[in-house]
């Protein structure tokens, strides 16, 4: 999920047909929409947000080199997507970010990935149900074009910028590893015990996901500094309450009480995917 994806085999509509496209758990029609103008944000949070991107951007690309010129395998590229229908969490820094340069359609859309979201996290009985369900009926996030590659990518959230694959896209697809047999999942564990760059435990290569740690505490920091609170969560539903001047103006003066219960105008509230500390 590096944003611009990799060369899956089938395109991307053959791969959402297979999984149903991200069926709607519930009609939209039955959910709470948001109504208010869009939020103007902070340009110090979205400025620190971007100087921590282009830092790992800096790093990663380093390391990357390296890695490759070792030998190392990547099978990320242009026009793969086969992870852009994990759940993804985010700093409500990276989402006023994300949420600044939507148009007003991109941020319908959101706002409907969102809604499915809250949908499966009232839902789900436990968290592989949640991923499996996320997978397979949230579906792919909006912001992925038709062509298999992010319409975002310059301000993709950290998680789609550190997760690189050492095995071909089809091991990231959902239903992969589900779909082996025991005799099959003891070869993939002893491939990725033995090809470089992972943690021996899954085919991701494990230091790309180790460096973007300091975009984490950058964003705490800052959130911290502006807000006096920390926000994390959900992907669609932080970018979704970013734009709302109601909750962000309860962020911004550090109510976190006020905070939860503009999101819970919205329909948009539950611990799985709005948290504050
Ligand atoms: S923002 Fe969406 S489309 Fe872009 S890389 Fe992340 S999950 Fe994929």
């Amino acid at each position: 999920m590096n944003g611009a994806g990799r060369a899956c085999e089938g395109g991307v509509n053959e791969l959402k047909a297979n999984v149903g496209d991200g069926a709607p758990l519930l009609p939209c029609s039955m959910l709470p929409q948001m109504t208010a103008p869009h939020f103007t944000p902070d340009p110090a949070v979205l400025q620190a947000v971007r100087g921590a991107y282009a830092r790992y951007e800096k790093a990663a690309g380093r390391f990357l080199t390296d890695f490759t010129a070792q030998g190392g395998a990547v099978h990320c590229a242009a026009g793969c997507f086969g992870c852009c229908n994990m759940p993804i969490r985010l700093s409500l820094a990276e989402a006023a970010l994300v949420a600044s340069v939507l148009s007003p359609e991109e941020a319908r859309r959101v706002e409907k990935h969102a809604r499915k979201v809250l949908h499966n996290a009232r839902t789900a009985p436990n968290e592989d149900e949640y991923v499996k369900r996320h997978r397979l009926k949230v579906g792919y996030c909006p912001l992925l074009g038709p062509d298999g590659a992010c319409t975002r990518y310059e301000v993709r959230p950290t998680r789609c910028r550190d997760t690189f694959s050492a095995f071909p896209a089809v091991y990231c697809q959902e239903g992969t590893w589900e779909g082996m047999n025991a005799h099959e999942k003891r070869d993939y564990a002893r491939e990725v015990r033995r090809t470089p760059g992972t943690d021996g435990e899954t085919h991701f290569i494990a230091p790309l996901e180790e460096m973007s740690e300091p975009v984490w505490t950058r964003c705490a920091q800052i959130m911290r500094q502006r807000w006096g609170l920390e926000a994390w969560g959900d992907f669609w539903v932080l970018t979704t309450l970013a734009a709302s001047p109601a909750f962000m103006a309860a962020v911004e003066r550090g109510e976190r009480g006020a905070a939860i219960r503009e999101a819970r105008k919205l329909g948009l509230d539950h611990e799985t995917v709005l948290e504050f500390s």
